[in-house]
C-alpha cells in the first residue's frame, strides 16, 4: 500500500542505531570545559579584573567600560581557545524560544590584513532589530529599538563555535523585552526581603538566593511518522487520532528499561550539557508510552533558567541527528498523560542554610517555619497569579483535567506537617505565652526535624507540595520558560516576608519580646493561609467545591488566567518590587492574548485541512468499496441482501453519517472563525476563541476518532496512535 503513512512506517522500520559513544574519562574531567566560569576567569583575567567580575556577580556593582574592555579580550582569547570564531548575545525574547544573531570576530584592517577583535562595548550591549520580536505594545509607544545587555551573572559559553553571552532583552526605554529581565529583578526583590527575615535569627545572612531545580518532560517520536502528521508538524500535538487499545494502563513504561534509541539520544544531549555546564542527573522513562524526564542538580534560579533553554534547545538539535522528535507540547496525545516541567525551588543563604530546611536546633527550626509560612501565604495570597504565570494555551489541555493538576493553587503540607502547623496555632492563644505555652511549642517545633525525615508523604495531584526542603511547583507546563513561575513564586514570597519582618518590627515596637513576637506572626500567618492547605485528592470534583467554598479561585481558561495579571494587587505587587511596570505588564497580557488567539486559530485551519483534505476524502473512497461490495452482494444474492449484507449497510451509514457531520462541523468552524475575526478587541476575540472554536475542534475530532475504528486501516492517512506510540 502506497501512503505518506506506510512510507514513513517502512522508513522508521528501517532505521540503524546512531551510537553516542561516551568518553571513557570521569564527567567531572570535562564537566563545564566549554563554559566561561570562575575557574577559566581567573585564568583569563588579570586579579583586578577577576574581581570586578565577581563583584557585578555577587553585589550586581556595574562594570565599567575599561574593565569590560579587559574581560572582553579574556573571553575572546578563551573562546578561540575552544574553537570559536563568532559570537553572540544570547537571550531569551517573549516566544518560544532563544534569539541569536551571529558575528564574526574576524576584522579587516585599512592594509587589508585580517585579525580577531572583541570589544568590551560588544560585549557589554548590543542593539539587535528588535523590530520582530513579540513586545505586545511596548514597541508602539516608542522605537522599535532594544538593547541587549551582558548578564554576568549567567556564565558565557561556547556552543557550535560560537561565544554565547547570556545577555537581557529590554526596549530604548529600559522596558524589559524578555524572561530574563524580571526574573533577575524578582531575585533581587526576594533577596533583600529574605535577609531582613534572617536578620532576625543571624546577623552573617547578608545575602539569599532562590535555587530552581526543573524535571523537564517530554516525548520522543520517531522522525518519519513526526512529519508524516500535519498536526504535530503544525501544531506541536495531534489533534486528532483514537487512543490506542494499550498504552499506559499496565504501567510498564515509568522507570522501565530505557530503549537503546532512546539512551543514546540522552546519552548525547549529556555529554554537551556536560560540556556546557548543565549538571543533569537524572533520566528516566515516564508514565506514557514514550515520554521521558531528566532532571538536573538544582542552580541558583538564573542559571537554572539559562540551562533549561538550553538544554531544551540542545535536545531539538540532537534528535535530529537520532532522526527523533523530541515534543516539548504539554498534552501531545489525547487519553495519556501530558508532560510538565516542575519547578522545585528552595532559599539559600551567603552562610550554606537552606532556608525551607529545619535545622538542627529550635532557633533554627523557627527560622524555617517563619519562611514556611510566607511561602504558604504566598500562595494563599497570590495563588491565582501563580496559576496565571503557568497559563498556556497549550498547558490549558493538562490543566483541569482528569490526569494533571487542577487549576486551583493549593499547597500540599503534608499529614505530620499539617499536624504540627494546628498544634501551633491551637497552643498559642494569645500574645503574651504562658511558659506553659511556650515550652509547649518549642516541643513541637524541635520535632519539625524528625517529623520531616519520616514524612514520606507524596502527594502527586497537588500543584504546589511541600517535598522536606523545598516547595514542588508542579503546574508549569513542559514547553514554558521557567522565569515565569519563578518570578511570581519570588516576588509574592518576597511580599509576604516583607509583611512578616515589618509585623514582627511592629510587636516588638509595642514592647513584646522578638521570640513572642516572631511566634505570634507565625501563627497568624498560619491561620491565614489555611484555605490554601489541601491534603486532599485535588483531582476530585469535592474538591473543586470545597476550594470554591474556601474563596480558592479555580481558573480553567487560559484567557481568564491572563487576566489576573492586571488585577490590581497583582499589578501593585509587582510594582512594589520593581519587578513588572504597569506597562510591562499590560505587554505581556497582550502577547499572551495574541499568542493564545494565533495558536487557536492555526489548530484550528490544520484542523480543517486533515478533515478536509485527508479524512473526508478517505471516508469517501471507503464509501465507495462498501457501496461497491453491497452493490455486489446484491446482485448475487438478490433475496438475502440483509442477511449478508446488513451489517456492511450499517457501516456504510455510519461512515456516510460520520463523514457528513465532519465536513459540515469543519465549515460551520471556518464560517464561526470569519464572523469572529471581525471582533476588533483582540482580547475579546480572543476569549471567543476559546470558548467556541476549542470546543468545535473537539466536536470534530471525536467524529474523526469514531471514523477510525471504522475505516479499512489500509486507506487511513494518519500515522495512528498505536504506532506513534509504540516502543522506539
Ligand atoms: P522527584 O521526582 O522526587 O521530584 P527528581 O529527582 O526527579 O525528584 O527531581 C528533583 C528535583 O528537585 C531536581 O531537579 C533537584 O535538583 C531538585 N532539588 C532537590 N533539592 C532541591 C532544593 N533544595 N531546592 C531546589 N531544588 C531542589
Ligand atoms: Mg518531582
Amino acid at each position: 500500500m502506497d501512503s505518506l503513512r506506510f512510507d514513513a512506517l517502512k522508513l522508521m522500520n528501517t532505521r540503524s542505531r546512531v551510537e553516542t559513544v561516551v568518553p571513557d574519562e570521569k564527567i567531572s574531567n570535562y564537566f563545564g570545559v566549554d563554559v566561561f566560569g570562575k575557574e577559566q576567569m581567573r585564568q583569563y583575567l588579570s586579579k583586578d579584573v577577576f574581581a570586578s567580575v565577581m563583584d557585578s556577580i555577587n553585589e550586581g556593582t556595574r562594570i565599567d567600560r575599561k574593565v569590560a574592555d579587559q574581560v572582553a579580550e579574556g573571553m575572546k582569547v578563551w573562546a578561540m581557545s575552544r574553537g570559536a570564531t563568532h559570537y553572540t548575545h544570547w537571550f531569551q525574547p517573549l516566544n518560544d524560544s532563544t534569539a541569536e544573531k551571529h558575528d564574526a570576530f574576524l576584522t579587516i584592517n585599512s592594509d587589508g590584513s585580517t585579525f580577531e577583535s572583541f570589544s568590551g562595548n560588544l560585549l557589554v550591549q548590543q542593539e539587535p532589530d528588535a523590530s520582530s520580536f513579540p513586545s505586545g505594545g511596548l514597541r508602539n509607544t516608542f522605537e522599535a529599538r532594544g538593547y541587549s545587555a551582558w548578564d554576568p551573572s549567567s556564565p558565557a559559553f561556547v556552543i557550535d563555535k560560537t561565544l554565547c553571552i547570556p545577555s537581557i532583552f529590554v526596549s530604548y526605554n529600559g522596558d524589559a523585552l524578555d524572561f530574563k529581565t524580571p526574573l533577575l529583578r524578582s531575585m533581587s526583590a526576594i533577596d533583600k526581603a529574605s535577609v531582613r527575615v534572617c536578620q532576625l535569627f543571624d546577623k552573617d545572612v547578608t545575602r539569599v538566593v532562590p535555587n530552581l531545580g526543573w524535571e523537564q518532560e517530554y516525548f520522543l517520536i520517531d522522525e518519519a511518522l513526526y512529519n508524516a502528521r500535519p498536526d504535530l508538524v503544525q501544531t506541536g500535538r495531534t489533534l486528532m487520532g483514537h487512543t490506542a487499545a494499550k498504552d499506559q494502563q499496565l504501567e510498564d513504561h515509568y522507570w522501565g528499561t530505557i530503549p537503546q534509541r532512546v539512551s543514546d539520544f540522552m546519552k548525547d544531549c549529556e555529554q554537551q550539557c556536560y560540556r556546557l555546564g548543565v549538571p543533569i542527573k537524572t533520566r528516566h522513562n515516564e508514565v506514557a508510552p514514550n515520554q521521558f524526564e531528566c532532571a538536573p542538580m538544582y542552580e541558583e534560579a538564573n542559571i537554572a533558567v539559562d540551562h533549561n533553554v538550553l538544554l531544551m534547545s540542545i535536545m531539538k538539535k540532537t534528535a535530529q541527528k537520532h532522526h527523533l522528535k523530541v515534543l516539548f507540547h504539554e498534552r501531545p496525545f489525547n487519553g495519556i498523560n501530558g508532560s510538565g516541567k516542575h519547578c522545585n525551588w528552595s532559599l539559600s543563604t551567603n552562610t550554606g542554610v537552606n532556608l525551607l530546611s529545619p535545622g538542627k536546633n529550635p532557633k533554627s527550626n523557627i527560622q524555617f517555619l517563619s519562611f514556611y509560612v510566607c511561602v504558604l501565604k504566598a500562595a494563599k495570597d497570590f495563588g491565582s497569579l501563580m496559576m496565571a504565570s503557568i497559563a498556556s494555551q497549550s498547558n490549558s489541555f493538562r490543566l483541569g483535567g482528569n490526569e494533571a493538576p487542577p487549576a486551583i493553587l493549593s499547597v500540599f503540607t503534608g499529614s505530620t506537617m499539617s499536624k504540627m502547623l494546628s498544634s501551633i496555632t491551637n497552643s498559642l492563644s494569645n500574645a503574651k505565652l504562658t511558659p506553659d505555652q511556650k515550652s509547649k511549642i518549642k516541643l513541637h517545633i524541635g520535632k519539625i526535624p524528625e517529623i520531616l525525615l519520616d514524612n514520606t508523604d507524596r502527594n502527586r495531584t497537588s500543584p504546589f507540595a511541600f517535598t522536606g526542603n523545598r516547595f514542588e511547583f508542579r503546574a508549569p507546563g513542559s514547553s514554558c520558560n521557567c522565569a515565569m513561575p519563578i518570578i511570581a513564586v519570588d516576588t509574592a514570597v518576597a511580599y509576604e516576608l516583607d509583611l512578616f519582618r515589618d509585623n514582627v518590627d511592629k510587636l516588638i515596637d509595642k514592647g513584646v519580646k522578638k521570640d513572642e513576637a516572631i511566634l505570634q506572626v507565625i501563627k497568624d500567618f498560619i491561620i491565614e493561609s489555611e484555605p490554601v492547605r489541601f491534603e486532599g485528592n485535588g483531582y476530585s470534583a469535592e474538591w473543586h467545591k470545597e476550594a470554591v467554598k474556601r474563596g480558592l479561585k479555580s481558573i480553567d481558561k487560559a484567557f481568564d488566567a491572563f487576566g489576573e495579571y492586571l488585577l490590581p494587587d497583582a499589578v501593585a505587587l509587582f510594582k512594589k518590587y520593581s519587578v513588572f511596570s504597569k506597562t510591562e505588564l499590560d505587554s505581556r497580557y497582550e502577547i499572551k492574548v495574541d499568542t493564545l488567539l494565533k495558536k487557536i486559530q492555526i489548530e484550528s485551519r490544520v484542523t480543517v485541512d486533515i478533515a478536509m483534505n485527508h479524512i473526508v476524502p478517505t471516508a469517501i473512497k471507503y464509501q465507495n468499496v462498501l457501496i461497491e461490495n453491497i452493490r455486489g452482494i446484491k446482485e448475487i444474492f438478490p433475496n438475502d441482501i440483509e442477511k449478508y449484507a446488513g451489517r456492511e449497510i450499517e457501516t456504510l451509514s455510519q461512515v456516510a453519517l460520520l463523514s457528513n457531520n465532519i465536513s459540515t462541523a469543519a465549515v460551520a468552524m471556518t464560517e464561526a472563525r470569519k464572523k469572529l475575526n471581525k471582533i476588533e478587541s483582540i482580547p475579546k476575540r480572543a476569549r471567543e476563541y476559546e470558548n467556541t472554536i476549542v470546543p468545535m475542534m473537539e466536536r470534530i475530532r471525536e467524529s474523526i476518532d469514531k471514523l477510525e475504528m471504522i475505516v479499512d486501516d489500509e486507506y487511513w492517512p494518519l500515522i495512528k496512535y498505536r504506532e506513534l506510540l509504540a516502543r522506539l
